[in-house]
């Protein structure tokens, strides 16, 4: 067996991802529905393949043009955070990136609409979800600053990508009582979730996070 091929077994192994949930618990992930997918979301088809042997370490890596896939914990909690708020048909997600965070939400909620500026990263995390077989997805081309009109309103909004402050658009587009899971802020950043109500937006900072930042226009 030559090497690649005994990485293949180690990271198709249920011993080596089994371990990244457990980890996964320790950290205080709760949500057995997030943990069962994540158990059987294959993280290395996410990575290019010098990086794949690392994919079930609880770890950010990265994925090419300067950007990251978010560490698994983050996942688990930003993908927690966002169930939390009762059930979802129709979630936007800004900043596809791989997809890894995309395939998680495609197993949780009917559907899934991502937008990413990078062209290359979007191609790759179409590619990736489509070997999965998850087709409740649509994919979109375009500045995630300002939603997806078209689409709107979302039960729940997620970004991947920090914003200085949380553009208008994600709370014009969200429904009545749906959230908005966010990294905010530039050097320090905050995990938000903010909720609309009837009486305004209702915020709660969960924790500090490091995000790359929510960028204008496509490149
Ligand atoms: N969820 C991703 C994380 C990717 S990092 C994953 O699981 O891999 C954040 C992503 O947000 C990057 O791919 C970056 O290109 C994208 N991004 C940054 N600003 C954006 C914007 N204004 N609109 C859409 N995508 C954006």
């Amino acid at each position: 067996m030559n090497t690649a091929s005994l990485q293949g077994v180690g990271m198709t192994s249920p011993r080596t991802r089994e371990r990244l949930i457990q980890r996964l618990r320790q950290q205080g992930i709760r949500n057995e529905q997030v943990l069962d997918v994540m158990r059987h979301t294959p993280r290395h088809i996410f990575l290019d393949e010098a990086l794949a042997h690392r994919a079930y370490e609880d770890c950010a890596l990265p994925i090419g043009y300067e950007q990251t896939l978010s560490q698994p914990y983050i996942v688990a909690r930003m993908t927690e955070l966002l169930l939390e708020g009762g059930a979802l048909d129709k979630v936007l997600e800004i900043g596809t990136g791989s997809g890894y965070q995309t395939a998680v939400l495609a197993q949780l909620v009917p559907r899934v609409f991502t937008i990413e500026r990078i062209r290359p990263l979007q191609e790759k995390a179409r590619r990736r979800l489509a070997a999965m077989s998850l087709r409740n997805v649509q994919f979109r081309y375009a500045d995630g600053n300002l939603g997806w009109p078209g689409e709107a309103p979302f039960d729940a909004i997620i970004s991947t990508a920090a914003p200085a402050s949380i553009p208008a658009a994600f709370y014009e587009q969200l429904k009545m009582g749906g959230r908005v899971v966010t990294p905010v802020g530039e050097r320090q950043q905050e995990l938000q979730v903010v909720t609309r109500t009837e009486n305004g937006l209702q915020v709660n900072s969960v924790e500090p996070v490091r995000f790359v930042p929510l960028k204008s226009g496509v490149c």
